[in-house]
Protein backbone atom coordinates (compact mmCIF):
# COMPACT_ATOMS: atom_id res chain seq x y z
CA UNK A 1 0.00 0.00 0.00
CA UNK A 2 1.54 3.72 -0.41
CA UNK A 3 2.39 5.98 2.17
CA UNK A 4 -0.48 7.95 3.62
CA UNK A 5 1.76 11.17 3.23
CA UNK A 6 5.08 11.24 1.08
CA UNK A 7 7.74 13.66 1.27
CA UNK A 8 10.65 13.60 -1.04
CA UNK A 9 13.26 16.04 -1.80
CA UNK A 10 11.61 18.94 0.59
CA UNK A 11 13.72 21.87 0.55
CA UNK A 12 13.30 25.29 2.05
CA UNK A 13 15.03 28.28 1.93
CA UNK A 14 14.81 31.80 3.83
CA UNK A 15 16.80 34.07 2.26
CA UNK A 16 20.11 32.58 2.04
CA UNK A 17 19.26 30.13 5.19
CA UNK A 18 18.50 26.37 4.15
CA UNK A 19 15.61 25.40 6.70
CA UNK A 20 15.19 22.13 5.23
CA UNK A 21 17.69 20.42 3.19
CA UNK A 22 16.29 17.22 1.18
CA UNK A 23 13.75 15.83 3.45
CA UNK A 24 12.61 12.46 2.39
CA UNK A 25 9.66 10.78 4.57
CA UNK A 26 7.35 8.13 4.25
CA UNK A 27 4.54 7.76 6.82
CA UNK A 28 1.83 4.64 6.55
CA UNK A 29 -1.87 4.87 7.69
CA UNK A 30 -2.46 4.23 11.27
CA UNK A 31 1.33 5.13 12.17
CA UNK A 32 1.95 7.17 15.15
CA UNK A 33 5.48 8.91 14.82
CA UNK A 34 7.02 10.71 16.81
CA UNK A 35 9.39 14.18 14.87
CA UNK A 36 12.04 15.40 17.06
CA UNK A 37 14.88 17.73 17.02
CA UNK A 38 17.11 20.51 18.35
CA UNK A 39 15.14 23.99 18.71
CA UNK A 40 15.56 25.50 15.02
CA UNK A 41 16.00 22.11 13.34
CA UNK A 42 13.58 23.22 10.75
CA UNK A 43 11.06 20.73 12.32
CA UNK A 44 7.69 23.39 12.19
CA UNK A 45 8.76 24.94 8.86
CA UNK A 46 8.68 21.13 7.66
CA UNK A 47 5.34 20.61 9.22
CA UNK A 48 4.09 24.24 7.39
CA UNK A 49 5.46 22.88 4.15
CA UNK A 50 3.36 19.96 4.46
CA UNK A 51 0.35 21.77 5.31
CA UNK A 52 0.97 24.01 2.42
CA UNK A 53 1.57 26.89 5.04
CA UNK A 54 4.92 27.52 3.32
CA UNK A 55 5.61 26.84 0.16
CA UNK A 56 8.92 24.36 -0.28
CA UNK A 57 11.06 25.53 -3.11
CA UNK A 58 12.18 21.86 -3.99
CA UNK A 59 10.64 18.48 -3.68
CA UNK A 60 7.14 17.01 -3.02
CA UNK A 61 4.13 16.28 -0.97
CA UNK A 62 2.03 13.62 -1.84
CA UNK A 63 -0.98 12.63 0.63
CA UNK A 64 -4.07 10.46 0.63
CA UNK A 65 -2.93 9.54 -3.43
CA UNK A 66 -2.19 13.41 -4.53
CA UNK A 67 0.59 15.73 -5.52
CA UNK A 68 -0.36 18.91 -2.40
CA UNK A 69 2.18 20.99 -4.20
CA UNK A 70 0.71 24.27 -5.41
CA UNK A 71 -2.59 23.41 -2.95
CA UNK A 72 -3.24 26.28 -0.25
CA UNK A 73 -3.62 25.26 3.12
CA UNK A 74 -6.81 25.21 3.34
CA UNK A 75 -7.50 22.84 0.36
CA UNK A 76 -5.17 20.65 2.22
CA UNK A 77 -6.86 20.49 4.93
CA UNK A 78 -10.15 19.55 3.35
CA UNK A 79 -8.37 16.12 1.87
CA UNK A 80 -7.98 15.06 5.50
CA UNK A 81 -4.36 16.88 6.57
CA UNK A 82 -4.85 18.85 10.47
CA UNK A 83 -2.46 20.34 12.73
CA UNK A 84 -2.76 22.20 15.65
CA UNK A 85 -0.99 24.97 16.58
CA UNK A 86 2.48 25.35 18.90
CA UNK A 87 0.80 28.07 21.11
CA UNK A 88 -3.12 27.62 21.13
CA UNK A 89 -5.10 30.60 19.75
CA UNK A 90 -9.14 30.20 20.22
CA UNK A 91 -11.15 32.66 19.68
CA UNK A 92 -11.26 34.59 22.93
CA UNK A 93 -14.99 35.95 22.69
CA UNK A 94 -16.59 32.64 21.83
CA UNK A 95 -17.35 29.52 23.92
CA UNK A 96 -16.10 25.92 23.58
CA UNK A 97 -18.45 24.74 21.77
CA UNK A 98 -18.70 27.70 19.10
CA UNK A 99 -14.95 27.55 18.94
CA UNK A 100 -15.21 23.85 17.07
CA UNK A 101 -18.49 25.08 15.21
CA UNK A 102 -16.37 27.36 13.46
CA UNK A 103 -13.84 24.36 11.74
CA UNK A 104 -16.58 22.35 11.58
CA UNK A 105 -19.27 24.80 9.43
CA UNK A 106 -15.99 25.66 7.46
CA UNK A 107 -15.34 21.89 7.04
CA UNK A 108 -18.80 21.09 6.09
CA UNK A 109 -19.76 23.82 3.76
CA UNK A 110 -16.38 23.65 1.76
CA UNK A 111 -16.88 19.34 1.50
CA UNK A 112 -19.35 19.47 -1.52
CA UNK A 113 -22.77 17.86 -0.49
CA UNK A 114 -22.41 17.89 3.13
CA UNK A 115 -24.90 20.32 4.89
CA UNK A 116 -24.93 20.23 8.63
CA UNK A 117 -27.98 21.11 10.22
CA UNK A 118 -28.14 22.77 13.13
CA UNK A 119 -28.99 19.99 15.26
CA UNK A 120 -25.97 18.24 13.41
CA UNK A 121 -23.39 20.66 14.01
CA UNK A 122 -24.75 21.22 17.89
CA UNK A 123 -24.50 17.25 18.11
CA UNK A 124 -20.98 17.13 16.64
CA UNK A 125 -19.79 19.76 18.52
CA UNK A 126 -20.40 18.14 21.80
CA UNK A 127 -19.10 14.72 20.06
CA UNK A 128 -15.59 16.72 19.60
CA UNK A 129 -15.45 18.02 22.88
CA UNK A 130 -16.65 14.95 24.62
CA UNK A 131 -13.73 13.03 22.71
CA UNK A 132 -11.04 15.63 24.25
CA UNK A 133 -12.60 15.23 27.53
CA UNK A 134 -14.42 19.27 27.47
CA UNK A 135 -17.45 17.31 27.52
CA UNK A 136 -18.29 19.72 30.81
CA UNK A 137 -16.89 23.03 29.72
CA UNK A 138 -18.46 23.21 26.01
CA UNK A 139 -20.35 26.71 27.41
CA UNK A 140 -17.28 28.04 29.03
CA UNK A 141 -14.87 30.19 27.15
CA UNK A 142 -11.34 30.00 26.56
CA UNK A 143 -10.69 32.35 29.60
CA UNK A 144 -11.94 29.77 32.09
CA UNK A 145 -9.60 26.88 30.38
CA UNK A 146 -6.77 25.87 32.09
CA UNK A 147 -3.33 25.35 30.23
CA UNK A 148 -4.29 21.50 29.48
CA UNK A 149 -7.90 22.15 28.50
CA UNK A 150 -6.76 25.31 26.06
CA UNK A 151 -4.40 22.13 24.40
CA UNK A 152 -7.19 19.95 24.42
CA UNK A 153 -9.22 22.69 22.68
CA UNK A 154 -6.56 23.23 20.43
CA UNK A 155 -6.67 19.34 19.14
CA UNK A 156 -10.42 19.57 19.16
CA UNK A 157 -10.46 22.21 16.83
CA UNK A 158 -7.89 20.37 14.47
CA UNK A 159 -10.23 17.36 15.10
CA UNK A 160 -13.28 19.23 13.31
CA UNK A 161 -12.21 18.94 9.87
CA UNK A 162 -12.27 15.37 10.51
CA UNK A 163 -8.51 14.88 9.32
CA UNK A 164 -6.65 11.52 8.39
CA UNK A 165 -3.47 12.72 9.57
CA UNK A 166 -3.36 14.92 12.61
CA UNK A 167 0.27 16.83 13.26
CA UNK A 168 0.47 17.99 16.76
CA UNK A 169 3.01 20.26 16.66
CA UNK A 170 4.42 21.05 20.56
CA UNK A 171 0.95 20.32 22.36
CA UNK A 172 2.29 19.62 25.55
CA UNK A 173 4.98 22.47 26.61
CA UNK A 174 4.28 23.74 29.99
CA UNK A 175 2.28 20.62 31.13
CA UNK A 176 3.17 18.80 34.24
CA UNK A 177 3.85 15.36 34.27
CA UNK A 178 0.08 14.18 34.61
CA UNK A 179 -1.15 16.32 31.90
CA UNK A 180 1.49 15.16 29.70
CA UNK A 181 0.36 11.79 30.27
CA UNK A 182 -3.00 12.74 29.84
CA UNK A 183 -2.55 14.48 26.25
CA UNK A 184 -0.56 11.31 25.55
CA UNK A 185 -3.31 9.00 26.14
CA UNK A 186 -5.70 11.28 24.32
CA UNK A 187 -3.19 11.27 21.52
CA UNK A 188 -3.03 7.05 21.17
CA UNK A 189 -7.43 7.05 21.52
CA UNK A 190 -7.49 9.29 18.45
CA UNK A 191 -5.17 7.18 16.94
CA UNK A 192 -7.07 3.77 17.85
CA UNK A 193 -10.19 5.76 15.84
CA UNK A 194 -7.78 5.53 12.69
CA UNK A 195 -6.31 9.08 12.45
CA UNK A 196 -2.61 8.83 11.88
CA UNK A 197 -0.22 11.44 13.98
CA UNK A 198 3.27 12.85 13.84
CA UNK A 199 4.03 13.89 17.41
CA UNK A 200 6.40 17.01 17.66
CA UNK A 201 7.65 16.89 20.94
CA UNK A 202 10.92 17.85 23.17
CA UNK A 203 9.51 15.91 26.06
CA UNK A 204 10.89 12.88 25.78
CA UNK A 205 9.03 10.67 28.30
CA UNK A 206 5.93 11.71 26.62
CA UNK A 207 7.51 11.26 22.63
CA UNK A 208 9.11 7.34 23.64
CA UNK A 209 5.47 6.12 24.94
CA UNK A 210 3.50 7.82 22.43
CA UNK A 211 5.81 7.45 19.30
CA UNK A 212 6.18 3.79 17.24
CA UNK A 213 8.91 5.15 15.26
CA UNK A 214 11.01 8.50 15.91
CA UNK A 215 12.31 10.76 12.99
CA UNK A 216 15.07 12.99 13.86
CA UNK A 217 16.08 16.39 12.29
CA UNK A 218 19.49 18.35 13.06
CA UNK A 219 19.58 21.52 10.94
CA UNK A 220 16.98 21.18 8.48
CA UNK A 221 18.52 17.62 7.71
CA UNK A 222 17.06 14.13 8.80
CA UNK A 223 19.17 11.91 10.65
CA UNK A 224 17.75 8.99 11.39
CA UNK A 225 14.29 7.16 11.26
CA UNK A 226 13.29 4.19 12.86
CA UNK A 227 12.14 2.45 15.60
CA UNK A 228 12.52 4.61 19.05
CA UNK A 229 14.97 2.62 21.35
CA UNK A 230 17.67 2.54 18.29
CA UNK A 231 17.29 6.26 17.21
CA UNK A 232 17.76 7.45 20.97
CA UNK A 233 21.23 5.11 21.36
CA UNK A 234 22.19 6.14 18.02
CA UNK A 235 25.49 8.04 17.90
CA UNK A 236 24.79 10.67 15.74
CA UNK A 237 21.55 11.23 17.40
CA UNK A 238 23.04 11.72 20.61
CA UNK A 239 26.14 13.82 19.28
CA UNK A 240 23.15 16.14 17.71
CA UNK A 241 22.01 16.60 21.21
CA UNK A 242 24.70 16.78 23.23
CA UNK A 243 26.78 18.45 20.73
CA UNK A 244 24.12 21.69 20.98
P1 LIG B 1 11.83 24.05 15.01
O1 LIG B 1 10.36 23.96 14.86
O2 LIG B 1 12.55 22.77 14.77
O3 LIG B 1 12.25 24.65 16.32
P2 LIG B 1 11.65 25.97 12.82
O4 LIG B 1 11.19 25.14 11.70
O5 LIG B 1 10.67 26.84 13.50
O6 LIG B 1 12.42 25.03 13.89
O7 LIG B 1 12.83 26.89 12.32
C1 LIG B 1 13.94 26.40 11.58
C2 LIG B 1 14.86 27.53 11.26
O8 LIG B 1 14.24 28.37 10.30
C3 LIG B 1 15.19 28.42 12.44
O9 LIG B 1 16.53 28.82 12.32
C4 LIG B 1 14.26 29.58 12.29
O10 LIG B 1 14.82 30.74 12.85
C5 LIG B 1 14.13 29.69 10.78
N1 LIG B 1 12.81 30.21 10.38
C6 LIG B 1 11.62 29.63 10.61
N2 LIG B 1 10.61 30.35 10.07
C7 LIG B 1 11.20 31.43 9.50
C8 LIG B 1 10.71 32.56 8.75
N3 LIG B 1 9.40 32.68 8.52
N4 LIG B 1 11.61 33.45 8.30
C9 LIG B 1 12.92 33.30 8.52
N5 LIG B 1 13.45 32.26 9.19
C10 LIG B 1 12.61 31.34 9.68
MG1 LIG C 1 8.76 24.44 16.16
Amino acid sequence: MSPLLEVQGVGKRFGGFVALDGIDLAIAQGERVGLIGPNGSGKSTLVNCMCGTLTNETGTVRFDGHQMNGLAAHERTHRGMARSFQLPRPFTTLTVAENLRIPLLYSAATRRGIHLSAADSDARCQELASLVGLAEKAGKYPRDLTQVEMRKLELARALAADPKLLIADEAMAGLSQSEVADIVNLLIKLNERGITIILIEHIMRAVMSFSQRLVVLVSGKKIADGKPDDVVNNPEVIGAYLGQ
